[in-house]
């Protein structure tokens, strides 16, 4: 899984970050901060993310194993 977020169209509101708090978080000047290649683990915590954010600003694209 590869995740890109369009930082031109986040608003920083966090529903991502809540809802997967190991791949996306704030950084010090609440700019979002995350991760590009999330361990698969986490891929459910991820799409949650992705559909949680209001300015559907997430894209997953999934790689082949
Ligand atoms: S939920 Fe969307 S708009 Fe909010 S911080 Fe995450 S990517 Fe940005």
């Amino acid at each position: 899984m590869r995740v890109t977020v369009d930082m031109t169209v986040c608003e920083s509101h966090g529903q991502c970050v809540f809802a997967a708090p190991d791949v996306f978080a704030f950084d010090d000047e609440d700019h979002l901060v995350y991760e590009t290649a999330p361990p698969a683990a986490l891929a459910g915590d991820v799409r949650t993310g992705a559909l949680m954010c209001p300015a559907r600003a997430v894209t997953i694209t999934e790689e082949r194993a």
